[in-house]
């Protein structure tokens, strides 16, 4: 049933099927946790400091202590991904306020619940990456701390399920006039040779993918602006992406039924595309950390 041999939990590593946790763990009942995904490269943890950073951060802001030091954090990851059979892997992190009798406010003692495994990976193809994907718009009903990276998360659960019955591939959300995110993915817009980018803050999670994408640019003379984006300015878009750890850059070519730009990916997207498939590849080869 499982593709990897071994999760961690709560200090130790156990097959899959003794990893069991009480019905009455925070995370279960209220969503009371934080998580991450890290992409796994050739077996190296791609940008491994970032994501622990977000991870630092994510927990802070929900006043949970992190149970590992970076160190302790690397040793549990990449255990993790010496046992799991594939090049190309995914690691998920989860950690919750832990178990306690049901009441909203923080219990005095409890101990988080923390949980992690790698699994074999499949980044998107040559072929995903040159037919691109449809996306739809939809309003983004999600909550005010959107920079969290909580588990809770029912309202982009309805909306990735809005976009899959709709034959799309991501709901592109839109808040009082503006784009904020992907349902699980940022988005940068092209126009007049421009990458445009909504802003960090409470309105999307500050993406892994979307930095690097922002560096590479920076690094490749490519302009770029991080400013708040119209919605009008996905329907005048030459190109649309979606960036993610597990998607990379990936190209939107449809939008509500209808063709961006041509219609194909276009050019920016080919030359960022090959800038991150460069970094990758210099990164699986051990010339990037
Ligand atoms: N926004 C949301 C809501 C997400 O779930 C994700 C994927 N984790 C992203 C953006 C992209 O973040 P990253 O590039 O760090 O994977």
């Amino acid at each position: 049933m499982h593709t990897f041999p071994l999760v961690y939990l709560n200090g130790e590593f156990v097959p899959p099927e003794r990893a069991t946790i009480s019905a009455f763990d925070r995370g279960f009942i209220f969503g009371d946790g934080v998580y991450e995904v890290i992409p796994v490269y050739g077996r190296r943890l791609f940008r491994l400091a970032h994501h622990l950073a977000r991870l630092e951060r994510s927990l802070a802001e929900i006043r949970l202590r992190n149970p590992l030091d970076f160190a302790g954090w690397q040793r549990v990851v990449e255990r993790l991904v010496r046992e799991v059979a594939a090049e190309d892997q995914s690691i998920y992190v989860q950690i919750t306020r832990g178990v306690a009798p049901r009441d909203h406010a923080f219990p005095a003692d409890a101990r988080p619940t923390v949980f992690a495994y790698a699994q074999p990976a499949s980044y998107p193809t040559a072929e995903l990456m040159a037919s691109g994907v449809a996306a739809v718009t939809a309003a983004d009903i999600r909550w005010l701390r959107c920079d969290i990276k909580a588990t809770a998360l029912l309202a982009n659960v309805m909306l990735r399920q809005q976009a899959v019955e709709r034959g799309a591939a991501e709901a592109i959300l839109i808040r009082d006039g503006l784009v904020t995110e992907g349902a699980a993915s940022n988005v940068f817009v092209v126009r007049d040779g421009v990458l445009h980018t909504p802003p960090n803050g409470p309105f999307i999670l500050p993406g892994i993918t979307r930095d690097l994408v922002l560096e590479l640019a920076h690094a490749h003379g490519i302009p770029a602006r991080e400013a708040p984006l119209p919605e009008s300015a996905l329907y005048e878009a030459e190109e649309i992406w979606l960036t993610s750890s597990m998607r990379e850059v990936l190209p939107v070519t449809r939008l509500n039924d209808r063709p961006v730009g041509n219609g194909r990916p276009g050019p920016w997207h080919a030359r960022m595309l090959a800038l991150y498939q460069d970094y990758k590849q210099a990164f699986r080869e051990g010339r990037v950390e």
